[in-house]
């Protein structure tokens, strides 16, 4: 099979390490890549976001299958061009079509969604300018901690958890003027929930689903959970307190009855499922559900599945994932992400990265790298994610800082407690 891979992170290269691996795999093309891809696959330069020129290359290439790696393509409906472009839709795409992209795109869509299908979820209202008076009301019939999140997809900083009332209701005003332009021209307030975050990811055909390795990820950049959020800098599979009881639990009133939803929403959905999950108490709630795989939960998540991940997509595709019974790996997988000085605010580009031959026992995923006739470079906030195997998470974690300490740029940056609160 000639398959075409979008996207240039740390979760394509994974997805592609994975994919590399496939005895049904003729020909793997990642677009765009990045400075470590081009070991599994071949880059190609292509703007994932223009169809046409995604679609006249899998015409010239006779690719047989399209993987969505990022949202923005799905939420902008590459399936939907698929679909209704006549040369290109016979060639399978793996990640929903526009409409049910909106589990991720919009909160008040994906909230409803919820809401419908009896998903445990946080008690919420969503409100535009016009309503204003009545948002402040709702606001106030809540408890501090306020949760306000701008309706739309604003690159992960859309959402504000504020302890006074008074500045709740000065930032619900400026969300709904404007402050995130028209993601949060409607905002979701929703209620606090107390308790530990986890995720878990599900491949569905839109009736039937496997449930891949659950993940826990770290997003703040400084050690202990302190400072500003980043798109994550390390993260674990298995994760311990996620244990059978929780998983079950999980299954029953959290992936079933979402899966059931799209199916009886007909949505055409064939591709990732990725629950936002928090545990309160003994019982599992949804924050949010994106429909891709996430970063870095993807670089522990690629390693731990056994299953041939080419035949499972094909399986997906064909609507026929109820014949799957997916495989896993009993070793923990852990990993931990570098990035450059300054990240998530500004930082320098272009540094060269040395040491990398001297990694043993670790697979190093690349993010923002690229070569540059012949030197690798960083190029982008996050650089690499240093993936390992243990027995458990304390020596995959070991093996992974071990790692680390053979490379070397300028502004290495990385958190030294990944995994250690679990
Ligand atoms: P991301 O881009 O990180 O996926 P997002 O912008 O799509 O995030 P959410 O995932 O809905 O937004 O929220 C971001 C974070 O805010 C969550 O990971 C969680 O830590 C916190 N959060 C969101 N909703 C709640 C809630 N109801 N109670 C407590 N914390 C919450």
């Amino acid at each position: 099979m000639k398959i075409l891979l979008l996207g240039s992170g740390g979760r394509e290269h994974a997805m592609a390490w994975k994919m590399a691996q496939s005895s049904k795999l003729e020909k793997l093309y990642i677009a765009p890549g990045n400075g470590g891809t081009g070991d599994v696959a071949e880059n190609v330069q292509l703007n994932i976001n223009d169809f046409n020129e995604v679609g006249s290359f899998c015409l010239d290439k006779a690719i047989d299958m399209v993987v969505v790696g990022p949202e923005d393509p799905l939420v902008n409906g590459i399936k939907d061009h698929f679909k209704t472009t006549a040369e290109l839709k016979n060639i399978m795409v793996i990640g929903p079509d526009a409409h049910a992209a909106q589990l991720e795109g919009s909160k008040e869509f994906c909230k409803k969604f919820m809401q419908k299908y009896n998903v445990p979820t946080a008690a919420y209202q969503g409100f535009s300018i016009s309503e204003l008076e009545a948002a402040n009301e709702f606001l106030g019939t809540l408890e501090p901690p306020y949760v306000l999140k701008a309706d739309g997809l604003a690159a992960g900083k859309g959402v504000l958890i504020i302890d006074n009332l008074a500045e709740a209701q000065e930032e619900l005003k400026n969300m709904l003027e404007g402050k995130f332009g028209e993601a949060s021209k409607r905002v979701v307030i929703e209620e606090f929930l107390d308790g530990i975050e986890f995720s878990v990811f599900a491949l569905t055909d839109g009736k039937d689903y496997v449930i891949l390795p659950e993940a826990k990820d770290y997003k703040r950049i400084g050690e202990g959970d302190k400072g500003l959020n980043t798109g994550g800098m390390g993260a674990v599979s298995p994760v311990p307190f996620a244990d059978k009881a929780l998983m079950q639990k999980v299954e029953e009133k959290i992936v079933k009855p979402t899966i059931a939803g799209l199916e009886s929403e007909k949505m055409d959905y064939t591709g990732f499922v990725f629950f936002g999950l928090i545990k309160v108490g003994d019982e599992p709630m949804v924050i949010e559900y994106n429909v891709r795989m996430g970063d870095p939960e993807t670089e522990v998540v690629m390693p731990r599945i056994k299953s041939d991940l080419v035949e499972v997509f094909e399986k997906a595709a064909t609507g026929k994932l109820g014949e799957v019974t997916l495989e896993t790996e009993d070793r923990s997988a852990c990993t931990v992400m570098v990035v450059s000085e300054g990240y998530p605010e500004a930082y320098a580009k272009g540094k060269s990265i040395s040491g990398l031959q001297n990694v043993e026992d670790t697979i190093v995923f690349h993010a923002g790298t690229k070569l540059v006739n012949g030197d690798l470079q960083t190029n982008g906030g996050r650089v690499m994610a240093f993936t390992s195997y243990g027995a458990n998470k304390k020596e995959a974690l070991q093996k992974s800082y071990a790692s680390i300490n053979k490379v070397c740029y300028d502004g290495i940056v990385y958190r030294k407690d990944i995994g250690f609160d679990l």
